[in-house]
């Protein structure tokens, strides 16, 4: 009885096995048509000094308008392309239209990109790079690519390599989700880092908990020592902002100054005379 239990209990899995891997190869042949068909799209967050809450520029943020299934977060469909061997087209798709984009804006704002760790595989990033950015005509100073601690796990000299690189060529690199990987603080050390952003798991709880207080004032103090800026992620409440600028964190990025939104939305900002201070507490506002 057990056994004939225990059979039934692996049919209905294998079912269910089955039924999930025709669910995944359906949307990888989907999401292999939406690269090639312009389903994608790109939101765009800004980001602002914590003093002044002047707009330093934007990150791109990759979503997908599928036909039938509306818009797709990149938490479900990034980690189907690193699987399926989609990522390099991808990850070109999205620095392409972002360099486009920031191509057209009047004033010198940052563009920043995330770049999946599995695109340095690609000895020739750099060069694939600077190939998009000359093809929309944007200075490689307005670029900054965001990538993860798990680049540096992954093949270090390479990616050392591939980031002096990019760096020589004037592009920025900043630090993504730090704090939540496992790289050693000499790892931080030897890598040409601009920024660091700290993670939102520790600024979305400076306030509740000390111990994220106490690592996120220990991520401001490692970044000053090591000359690199820092940027808080995922700001949401007027504590938060308010801790950060006691603290003294050079840029904020959240909720609280403007959520990920088509780039439209941010036309009079990105096109304003001069100072444009982007954010009070009642908002966005213009007060070129
Ligand atoms: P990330 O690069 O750390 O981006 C920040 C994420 O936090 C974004 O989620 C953003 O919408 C969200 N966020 C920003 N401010 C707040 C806030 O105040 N509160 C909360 N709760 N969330 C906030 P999103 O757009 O869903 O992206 C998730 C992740 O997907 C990104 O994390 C990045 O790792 C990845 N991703 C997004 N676009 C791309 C891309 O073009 N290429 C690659 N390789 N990865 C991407
Ligand atoms: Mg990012
Ligand atoms: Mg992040
Ligand atoms: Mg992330």
């Amino acid at each position: 009885r057990a056994k004939a239990e225990g059979r039934n209990t692996h049919r209905i899995f294998a079912a269910a096995m089955d039924a999930a891997a025709a669910e995944r190869r359906e949307l990888e042949s989907d999401l292999r048509r939406a690269i090639e068909e312009n389903e994608l799209t790109l939101h765009y967050q800004p980001q602002v000094t914590t003093g002044g809450r002047d707009l330093v520029g934007f990150e791109a943020l990759v979503r997908w308008q599928h036909p039938a299934r509306g818009l797709i977060p990149p938490s479900t469909f990034v980690p189907l392309a690193e699987e399926c061997g989609l990522i390099m087209p991808l990850g070109e798709w999205v620095l392409r239209a972002a360099c486009r984009e920031a191509a057209t804006w009047t004033r010198p704002l940052k563009i920043a990109v995330n770049l999946s760790p599995l695109q340095f595989q690609q000895a020739d990033l750099a060069e694939r790079v600077l190939a998009i950015l000359a093809e929309a005509g944007l200075s490689p100073t307005r670029l900054e690519l965001e990538i993860t601690e798990s680049v540096i796990i992954n093949d270090m000299e390479r990616a050392l390599s591939i980031l002096r690189r990019l760096k020589a060529l004037g592009i920025s690199i900043a630090m993504d989700d730090f704090g939540t990987g496992y790289s050693s603080l000499a790892t931080l050390q030897a890598f040409p880092f601009d920024k660091i952003k700290i993670d939102r798991a520790f600024v979305g709880h400076v306030e509740g908990s000390p111990q994220a207080a106490v690592i996120v004032r220990a991520v401001l103090g490692l970044g000053r020592s090591l000359g690199m800026g820092v940027v808080a992620e995922g700001v949401e409440t007027p504590h938060q902002m308010r801790f950060l600028t006691d603290e003294s964190c050079d840029e904020v990025q959240g909720y609280l100054v403007g959520k990920p939104q088509p780039i439209e939305r941010f036309t009079r900002y990105i096109h304003g005379a001069g100072r444009t201070i982007v954010w009070s507490e009642e908002g966005m506002t213009n007060a070129a």
